[in-house]
């Protein structure tokens, strides 16, 4: 595929964990790729050299969601590279975990910074800079629905998130834009098996009918049908994207 062709997707947080999955998948389905990191920073080189040794294109960006400037710079970066962003691809987030007698104002902070701030920065310069029949897939989680002890300052930045996701579908009116978000169960990444000891994992792994873990490419999957031509009447949706757990 010609350069002048191709489209464009920007994917945050894919230095690794579900965003790489996504970036190697939308590389794989033609998309020119910018691979965002915040601190991850060989990885995301890595990643890149391995889409473009496979064909593709892709472009490695250092940028802090929670950061409106740095936010600024990605998309400037991903301009002056290719000439625009069709698809933003939200996936950049962090998780802590802890009671509310427990929960501490760093750790809640830095949350709504990341998950919901970091959310809102890149969806503010898409508001004016994601060219018209693009893609904007958010990332939710499906605690929102299950609501299990400890995780209330995660699903709060979640169930934000779920709420500017259809608020802004609807502020895109005629632009050929849609806004979507997923919202993965259990996968397998850091975020989710740090510090859990393994009979917790294997016992949210039985949660699902299926019986196991989400896979970072199960995610991808989804993510990749929300970007691509078959989704084009998908819009303001939430995706649980979690193998039946809820
Ligand atoms: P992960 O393995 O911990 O990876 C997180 C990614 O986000 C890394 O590439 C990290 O890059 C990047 N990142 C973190 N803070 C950032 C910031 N301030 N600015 C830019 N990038 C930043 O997490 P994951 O499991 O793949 O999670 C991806 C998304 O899925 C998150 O939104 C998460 O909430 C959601 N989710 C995950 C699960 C699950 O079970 N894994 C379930 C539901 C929802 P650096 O290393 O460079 O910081």
């Amino acid at each position: 595929m010609s350069t002048q062709n191709q489209k464009v997707a920007l994917v945050t947080g894919a230095s690794r964990g579900i965003g790489a999955a996504i970036a190697q998948r939308l590389a794989r389905d033609g998309f020119t790729v910018i691979v965002n990191y915040a601190e991850s920073a060989e990885p995301a080189e890595a990643l890149v050299r391995s889409i473009q040794q496979a064909g593709g294109q892709a472009l490695a960006a250092k940028a802090d969601v929670s950061d409106p400037t740095d936010v600024r710079r990605l998309f400037d970066a991903a301009e002056t590279a290719f000439g625009g962003v069709d698809v933003l691809v939200n996936n950049a987030g962090i998780m802590q975990l802890a009671n509310m007698a427990d929960a501490e104002d760093a750790s809640f902070d830095r949350q709504i910074a990341v998950n919901l701030k970091g959310t809102f920065n890149t969806l503010r310069e898409a508001a004016t800079r994601l060219r018209n029949g693009g893609r904007i897939v958010n990332f939710s989680s499906s605690v929102v629905g299950l609501l299990q002890p400890g995780y209330g300052v995660y699903a709060a930045t979640k169930a934000g998130v779920e709420a500017i996701t259809g608020v802004f579908a609807k502020e895109l009116r005629g632009r050929s834009i849609t806004v979507n978000a997923i919202a993965p169960g259990p996968t397998a990444t850091n975020l989710f098996l740090k510090g859990k000891p393994q009979e917790v994992v294997d016992r949210l792994a039985k949660l699902a009918p299926l019986e196991r873990l989400g896979q970072p490419e199960d995610i991808a999957d989804a993510v990749a049908f929300l970007a691509g031509p078959d989704a084009g009447w998908i819009n303001g949706q939430v995706l649980r994207a979690n193998g039946g757990i809820i």
